[in-house]
C-alpha cells in the first residue's frame, strides 16, 4: 500500500489513515460537529433500538435573525457565531449523545434511552441559556436560539416524523417571539421513566459512536463493581481475547491485568470521575505475553435500575462462565 507520496504504509498506518478520513467525512468542516447525514444514520440507528416503553427526544435549534449577523457583520462574522453556538451546544450534551449540523444555522441533537418531559423541558432551558452571546462591536449584536422538541415514545420509529414534530415545535417558538423552547410529546410520553439522570446508555446504542473513535474502546459501568459492558471488536484483539467467547457485561479483569502500578489510581480516576455523570476517557497498561501494553477505555455511569439486581446476577454467571473459561482470575 502506497500513499500520495509513494511511501509504503504498513497495515496499521493504513487503517490509522482510513479512520481519519473517515472521521472527517463524519464530521461538519465548519462547526466541527456531526455532519447531517452521519448525524441522521446515527439517530435512526437508535431508533431502531428502541424498546417499549423508552422515549427519546429530539432538538432542532435554529439562531435567531442570524441573517442579521451575515448582513451587519459580515459571513465570516457568521461563521464565527455557528463556530460559538456549535460549541455552546456541545457543553450542553454529552460526548455519547448525538449532536450535528443540519445547514446553515441549524442544529439538532437527540437524547436517547429514555427521557422524561420535564428532563426534555429541563435540556431545551439549559440551550438557550448557553446559546446566548454577543459578537462585534459598534455595533454589537446578540445572538439568541430558538428550539423546537419532539419527545417520541416507541409509537413512532421513523426519523422523517420526529422531524417533522419538532420542526413544528421549532416554528411555534419562532412564531411565538424566538429565544424560546416549545416541546411536543407523542402520546405515552407522559408514562415514561421519569428520571433523566437514570438513563441507562446501553452499548447498542453507543455501538457505532464508539466504533468510530480510536482503536482499544471499552465502555465500563460503574457501580458496586466495575463492569466491562462493550468492547469494541478492536479492544479484543489488542488483548488477544476471542471475543465469540467473551460474555459480556464481565466484571474488568477479564481483560487484562492493569499495571500493578495504576490500579489503585485507575480505580480511584473512574470513580471520581463518574461520580459527576460525565463519561471518562483513561488509558491504562495491561499485560500480554510477558510486555506491557498500552489500552484506552472509555467508561460512563450507569446508575442502578428496575432490573439491575437481575442484571447483577446474570453479569455474576457471565463471570463464573468467564472464569472456566479461563479469562478471569
Ligand atoms: P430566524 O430567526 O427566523 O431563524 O431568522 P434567520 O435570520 O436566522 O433566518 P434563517 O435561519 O432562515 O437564516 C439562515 C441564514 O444562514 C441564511 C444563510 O444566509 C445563512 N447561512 C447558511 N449557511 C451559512 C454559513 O455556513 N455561514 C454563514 N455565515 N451563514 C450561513
Ligand atoms: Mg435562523
Amino acid at each position: 500500500m502506497a500513499n500520495s507520496n509513494g511511501f509504503h504504509l504498513s497495515n496499521l498506518q493504513y487503517w490509522r489513515e482510513l479512520k481519519i478520513l473517515a472521521e472527517r467525512a463524519s464530521r461538519d468542516v465548519l462547526s466541527g460537529l456531526l455532519n447531517r447525514e452521519t448525524a441522521t444514520g446515527y439517530i435512526e440507528q437508535c431508533l431502531r433500538h428502541m424498546h417499549e416503553g423508552e422515549a427519546c427526544a429530539l432538538f432542532i435549534i435554529d439562531l435567531d435573525n442570524f441573517k442579521q449577523v451575515n448582513d451587519t457583520l459580515g459571513h465570516l462574522a457568521g461563521d464565527q457565531v455557528i463556530r460559538l453556538a456549535a460549541r455552546a451546544l456541545s457543553g450542553c450534551f454529552r460526548t455519547t449523545d448525538i449532536v450535528g449540523r443540519l445547514g446553515g444555522d441549524e442544529f439538532f441533537a437527540l437524547l436517547s434511552g429514555s427521557i422524561s418531559e420535564e428532563a426534555a423541558r429541563e435540556k431545551a432551558r439549559a440551550i438557550c441559556e448557553a446559546l446566548q452571546f454577543s459578537i462585534g462591536v459598534n455595533p454589537t449584536l446578540h445572538v439568541s436560539a430558538s428550539v423546537g422538541v419532539y419527545i417520541a415514545t416507541g409509537e413512532t420509529r421513523e426519523f422523517e416524523k420526529l422531524y417533522e414534530r419538532a420542526d413544528a415545535a421549532l416554528y411555534e417558538a419562532k412564531a411565538e417571539g424566538r429565544n424560546r423552547y416549545r416541546i411536543s410529546a407523542g402520546q405515552r410520553a407522559a408514562e415514561s421513566r421519569p428520571d433523566a439522570a437514570s438513563v441507562p446508555y446501553t452499548p447498542v446504542q453507543l455501538r457505532a459512536l464508539l466504533e468510530h473513535m480510536e482503536e482499544g474502546v471499552a465502555l465500563v459501568e460503574v457501580g458496586e463493581t466495575l463492569n466491562v459492558v462493550y468492547a469494541s471488536p478492536s479492544l479484543f484483539r489488542m488483548v488477544g481475547a476471542d471475543e465469540a467467547r467473551v460474555s459480556l457485561p464481565c466484571p474488568l479483569p477479564v481483560f487484562s491485568c492493569i499495571h500493578p502500578d495504576d490500579a489503585a489510581e485507575y480505580e480511584r480516576r473512574l470513580r471520581d470521575a463518574l461520580a459527576g455523570g460525565k463519561a471518562l476517557e483513561h488509558g491504562h497498561r495491561f499485560s500480554r505475553g510477558g510486555a506491557w501494553h498500552w489500552c484506552r477505555v472509555r467508561a460512563i455511569r450507569t446508575p442502578r435500575v428496575r432490573g439491575q439486581e437481575r442484571a447483577a446476577r446474570a453479569r455474576e454467571g457471565h463471570f463464573r462462565r468467564a472464569q472456566e473459561r479461563g479469562f478471569a482470575s
